[in-house]
């Protein structure tokens, strides 16, 4: 998987290779699609959810450039998979899912597992988590039509977000770096994640 579906495609950034190398993905998928782990395309997990396909989470985390030191924000928790790449390259994660029996199963994952870094919380992530705001980079995993206020006002100065932002079937990805009170805005991939649902139309 690394080889050929990371290092292929422009993955660089040898922590990010050797975390994607070393988090099991066969854990965070249902029993049933567990032959199906390394492939190379998003998995399900229930829920019409499903967890990223393996380029698309390193590329994500290569361009958050993360530190060791890092407070990490990400917003759709779903399988835990992404959270578990991140707690192993930052200080502490912090993931919000609004998708009650989702976060349960990935809570307990990421405690079989002994991630010990990973804050899960069970609610509607566009409002962030103004508690334990600011944070140093943010990761969002589903998709809104446009970038949420709040987790703008809660990004550190310097810090780094990644998100896609479109309708149902057409996003883009973005860079936003915040540097002295300005975002700085970039384009880098065409995605198609889920798209990020409001507390208020929960079904
Ligand atoms: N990062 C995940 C994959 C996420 S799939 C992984 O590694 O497995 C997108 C997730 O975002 C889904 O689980 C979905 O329920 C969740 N989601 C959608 N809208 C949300 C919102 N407003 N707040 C928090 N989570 C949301």
């Amino acid at each position: 998987m690394v080889q050929q579906q990371l290092k292929a495609r422009g993955i660089k950034d040898e922590r990010v290779l050797t975390t994607m190398a070393k988090v099991p993905r066969e854990e965070f998928v249902p029993a049933d699609a567990r032959v199906d782990a390394y492939e190379d395309g998003p998995l399900p997990i229930g829920y019409d959810q499903t967890i990223s396909q393996p380029y698309i989470v390193a590329f994500m985390t290569e361009q958050l450039r993360l530190k060791p030191s890092d407070r990490l924000l990400e917003i759709g928790s779903g399988s835990g998979y992404q959270a578990a790449v991140l707690a192993e390259l930052v200080a502490d994660v912090y993931t919000i899912e609004i998708v009650e029996p989702l976060a349960k199963t990935a809570e307990a994952t990421l405690q079989r597992l002994g991630y010990k870094n990973v804050h899960l919380r069970v609610g509607d992530g566009y409002q962030g988590w103004p508690e334990e705001a600011p944070f140093d980079a943010i990761i969002v995993t589903c998709a809104p039509d446009k970038v949420p206020q709040p987790l703008v006002d809660q990004l550190k100065d310097g810090g780094r977000m990644v998100i896609p932002v479109g309708e149902r079937f057409a996003q883009q990805l973005y860079l936003l770096e915040k540097k002295n009170g300005q975002l700085k805005e970039s384009a880098t991939l065409p995605v198609r994640f889920v798209p990020m649902v409001r507390e208020t139309q929960k079904k």
